[in-house]
């Protein structure tokens, strides 16, 4: 009797719950260092259907980290960005 092999094309899952698949989509992120709060928008990222917790590219999550830096070394209080590649 050959076991049937189940392979499962498991989507990758959610870390943060453990249940939920990603899907691609665009979310805001807002991230505070010092005085400054960075707010980007239109960002692409995988987010959880199940918890809504967005997982960025490299290449997006380094975009928005440069920005945060130039934003903290103007001393800007609140900045608003949209995502632009
Ligand atoms: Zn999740």
């Amino acid at each position: 009797m050959a076991a049937k092999k189940r392979k499962k094309a498991k989507a990758v899952a959610c870390v943060l719950c453990g249940t939920g698949t990603l899907k691609r989509g665009l979310t805001t992120v807002s991230l505070t260092g010092g005085n400054t709060t960075l707010v980007v928008k239109a960002v692409p990222a995988d987010i959880c259907k199940q918890c809504g917790e967005p997982y960025l590219d490299e290449s997006v999550a380094q975009w928005i980290h440069e920005r945060a830096e130039s934003a903290v070394k103007r001393g800007a209080e609140v900045e608003i960005l949209r995502y632009a590649a």
